[in-house]
This record gives structure tokens, C-alpha cells and sequence, in this order.
């Protein structure tokens, strides 16, 4: 079976020129059964290696007696719903009209790969179209030209990475996927920490069973690398790398394997539990762990293990959030969970902050509230002036998620200062209770293309 690929926006975007550019003007299928009434045409194409149904919906949208927007919303629906991916055009020389937006809105809440694409970019543009489709919240549009042909091989480059690596969970296009967790589709953990922080007992109080080992018995290998378990109601995966661990004692390079394997499994992981020993605790492993993390992108909850050893516990918790504020201010706002797995205590707690902290890295925040937001900042704490002359901060919108992505479109983003970038990500993580996951701020300036954070 062919993948079905269906061509939607408003009116005008170069739809028909585009569906007869990679169809070759093929002739479309007309389904004329009576009784079926379809608005729009299909035809087949092969772009690469990679066999296609195209759908197209233009020409039908301005025969309806509803008014303009309801047709073209009931087109694009019909075209979506028969669709795999959807490649949403909009008019690089018009820039996003409200009409867009409202096929964006719709497109928004359909579980489909969505691939934004820029068209009519050939010869010169005006860079400001291009960037406010950044609004349209499908990250970065690819600039084509349907009537000139160009931008098809990355067009291909696209379709390819949403076909061949749809699990790709940094792919931008596929950001808005909603994930629903099942035994299929767990939720997957790894525990990383310091060796003897108390891994292999955490993961076996939690799948209720001694299969992990436990202590310092050297020479024993392990099959299993990761377990598949529902945990008090949440499917899990859940990634072992104490085992590991445990071989590399046998050829004395603690150290050494224990960081390579925390990336490895920090890697596998949509969540990482960092083990702490209680009793000491921000040890410069455990930094370099929550560094790894920060920088992967992964959402974290912080477990402080061996809490039944600790006498002065209301005051010890204290310490070890001002130690964590102090020692790991990248990850400022995750959760630190006391528990124990000689005695199950803080377990429970443990399994409903990592969901909802795997929530929080799922999550979307609408471009309305951004931008009330932004105001907001704007008016309140409004960037430096350096050399009299203000960065002006003009929209922001989130472009991904996991980690949660945001683009903030202003003049000059290099004088920014980072000390008021860190503040704009604090200000985002508190004002929409991004807690426990890294976020990521692009700066992009209407008229150059180099985005850094
Ligand atoms: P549709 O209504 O979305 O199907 O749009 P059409 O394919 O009918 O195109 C609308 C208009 O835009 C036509 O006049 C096309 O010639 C023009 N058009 C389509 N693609 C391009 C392009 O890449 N560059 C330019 N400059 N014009 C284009
Ligand atoms: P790993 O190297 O991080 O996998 O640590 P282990 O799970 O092998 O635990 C190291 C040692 O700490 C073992 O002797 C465990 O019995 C002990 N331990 C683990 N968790 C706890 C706990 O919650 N309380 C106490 N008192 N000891 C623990």
C-alpha cells in the first residue's frame, strides 16, 4: 500500500501546482460511484524511493454555500482523515493569513505527522513570512517552490525521516504526536546515580521481584537489560544499567563505565530517576549525571534514596534542597522525592511525580498564552539596553516538545544577554509549571536565519 499523502491550506497556496508537479500531471482518480461525493482528487506519485497517493484538495473550496472557512475545513478534514501525512502549504509571499491559522488549529489536534511547508520561496522573500509560520506551532517550514521545482529533494528528505524514523522523538515535524501510554507503549525510565546509591534495589522493590542483583557480588552478568512492567497502574520500561554497572567492578573501572552507561541509558530514556544516597548526596558523579540529562533533554525526578538511615529527616530534606538548588541549578524545579527501598516507603509518590513530570514534558502551551505572557515580561522586566539600543523581543511560540521548545523572534538576538535568557526560561518554567524538564529557547531575528539558544 501505497502511503497517502494529503496536500492541505487555504485557497491559492499552490496546491493543484504542487500535486501536479510531483504526480507529473498523472491523471487523478475520480471515484464516480454514485452516491459518494469527494472533494478532492488523488493521484499517484514516487518521490525517490518512496511510493505515494497524493490527495489533493484545492478546487472545491469556493463552491460552498457555508461561507469560505467552514468548506475548507470540512475538505481538509475529509483529505486528513484518509491521509498518513499531511504536507500543510502556505504562501511564502503572503505570509500566514487567519485563514491558515485556522487549518493550523485543526491540523494541531490530529495524531498525523505534519510537514509545514513554505511555498513560492524561489528568488527573493521576505524573511518575516517565513518566520511567522513558526506561529502556525510545526517548527521550521521547508521552503519550496511547486511552480519551480525546487526544494523537492528536501521535501523527499522530510517525507523520509517522518516514514523511515517516525519514533524519532527529536524529529520536529512529529512533535505534536499525542502519546498515550501503553503496555506497547511504555513509559520509558532509567535509574542513574552513583554506584551503591541503591538502583537495583529501587528497580527490584518495584517490580516486586529479586530479579536484579543487589550488593557487591562481582562476576555476575545479567541477560535482561530492560524490564517491562506495569507499576502500580503505569506502564513502564524501565532501563537497568546497575548490572552493567556491576560487570565493570570485575574489570575495576567503576568510574569510567558508570558515566558511559548513565548517557547510554539517559539516552533510552523519556524520564530519568536520579538515585541519590541520602546520606551523600550531589556527589560530583551525580552532577555530571543531571549535566547529561540537562543536556539530553530529558525530564528528571530526583529519588533520595536510603531515607529510613536518615535520623533528622524534616531537617535533612531541607539540606538536600538547598544542596540541589546550589549543586544542580540546571535542573531547577524537579522533584526531589524521598524513599526507601529497603522499606517501599515515598514509592508511590516516586511513581506519580514521574508521570506527571512525563506529562509536563509532553506538554503544550497555547501561542496565545505565550504571548500574554511575553507582554507581560516585556512591560515588567523588558531586556537591557545595551548601548541605548533595546533587543526587542516581538512573539514567541513553542516549536516542540519533549523537552519543551520555544522560538522567541527578535531584533538582534545575539545581545541578548544569557543571564536574561536564563531568566525567560524561569519565567516560562514558572509561569507554566514546566517543572522537573529542560527547556529550550531559539532566538531568531527577522532578517538573518542563524538560530542559537
Ligand atoms: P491552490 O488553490 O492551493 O491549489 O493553488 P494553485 O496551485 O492553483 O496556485 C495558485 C496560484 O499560485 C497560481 O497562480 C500558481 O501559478 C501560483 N503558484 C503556485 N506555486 C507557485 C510557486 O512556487 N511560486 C509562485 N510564484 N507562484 C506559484
Ligand atoms: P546500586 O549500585 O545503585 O545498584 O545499589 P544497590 O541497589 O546494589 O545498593 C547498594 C547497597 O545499598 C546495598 O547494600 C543495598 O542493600 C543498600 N541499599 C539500597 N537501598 C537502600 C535503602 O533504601 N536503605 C538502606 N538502608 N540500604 C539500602
Amino acid at each position: 500500500m501505497p502511503l497517502k499523502l494529503a496536500i492541505v491550506g487555504r485557497p491559492n497556496v499552490g496546491k493543484s501546482t504542487l500535486f501536479n508537479r510531483l504526480t507529473g500531471r498523472r491523471l487523478a482518480l475520480v471515484d464516480n460511484r454514485p452516491g459518494v461525493t469527494r472533494d478532492y482528487r488523488e493521484g499517484a506519485a514516487q518521490l525517490g524511493d518512496i511510493n505515494l497517493t497524493l490527495i489533493d484538495t484545492a478546487g472545491f473550496d469556493c463552491q460552498s454555500q457555508q461561507g469560505l472557512s467552514l468548506s475548507i475545513k470540512q475538505i481538509t478534514e475529509q483529505a486528513v482523515s484518509q491521509s498518513d501525512i499531511c504536507l500543510f502549504l502556505f504562501d511564502a509571499r503572503v505570509g500566514v493569513l487567519a485563514t491558515d491559522n485556522e487549518v493550523a488549529g485543526y491540523l494541531r489536534k490530529q495524531n498525523k505527522p505534519i510537514i509545514l511547508v513554505a511555498n513560492k520561496c524561489e528568488g527573493n522573500l521576505n524573511k518575516s513570512h517565513i518566520h511567522e509560520a513558526y506561529s502556525l506551532g510545526f517548527g521550521e517550514p521547508l521552503k519550496i517552490s511547486a511552480e519551480h521545482g525546487e526544494g523537492i529533494g528536501e521535501l523527499i528528505c522530510a517525507l523520509h525521516e517522518v516514514t523511515v524514523n517516525s519514533a524519532n522523538l527529536e524529529s520536529p515535524q512529529l512533535s505534536w504526536k499525542t502519546n498515550e501510554l501503553t503496555s506497547e507503549n511504555p513509559l520509558k525510565i532509567a535509574f542513574v546515580g552513583r554506584p551503591n546509591s541503591g538502583k537495583s534495589s529501587l528497580i527490584n522493590k518495584i517490580i516486586g521481584a529479586d530479579r536484579l542483583l543487589t550488593g557487591p557480588t562481582p562476576g555476575v552478568t545479567r541477560d535482561a537489560i530492560s524490564i517491562l512492567t506495569n507499576w502500580k497502574g503505569l506502564d513502564v520500561r524501565i532501563h537497568d544499567t546497575a548490572g552493567m554497572r556491576k560487570r565493570a567492578k570485575v574489570v575495576d573501572k567503576i568510574e569510567k563505565l558508570s558515566v558511559g552507561d548513565g548517557l547510554r541509558s539517559i539516552c533510552f530514556a523519556e524520564i530519568v530517576v536520579l538515585v541519590l544516597d541520602s546520606e551523600i548526596p550531589f556527589e560530583s558523579q551525580d552532577v555530571r549525571i543531571a549535566d547529561l540529562v540537562e543536556r539530553e533533554g530529558r525530564s528528571v525526578v530526583i529519588a533520595a534514596n536510603k531515607w529510613d538511615l536518615i535520623e533528622n529527616k524534616q531537617h535533612h530534606l531541607q539540606h538536600l534542597n538547598e544542596l540541589f538548588v546550589r549543586r544542580i541549578p540546571n535542573l531547577r524545579g524537579a522533584c526531589l522525592i524521598p524513599v526507601s527501598a529497603l522499606t517501599g516507603f515515598g514509592l508511590y509518590k516516586l511513581n506519580q511525580t514521574i508521570s506527571k513530570t512525563w506529562n509536563i514534558w509532553n506538554r503544550r502551551v497555547p501561542t496565545s498564552h505565550l504571548n500574554l505572557w511575553l507582554e507581560e515580561i516585556k512591560s515588567s522586566h523588558p531586556p537591557p539596553a545595551p548601548g541605548g539600543r533595546r533587543v526587542k523581543l516581538r512573539y514567541i511560540t513553542q516549536i516542540k516538545t519533549r523537552p519543551p521548545s520555544f522560538v522567541i523572534m527578535c531584533s538582534k538576538p545575539r545581545d541578548l544577554p544569557t543571564e536574561y535568557l536564563r531568566f525567560l526560561k524561569n519565567g516560562l518554567r514558572d509561569s507554566f509549571g514546566l517543572e522537573g524538564v529542560p527547556i529550550r529557547i531559539i532566538l531568531r531575528s527577522q532578517s538573518e536565519d542563524n538560530p542559537y539558544a
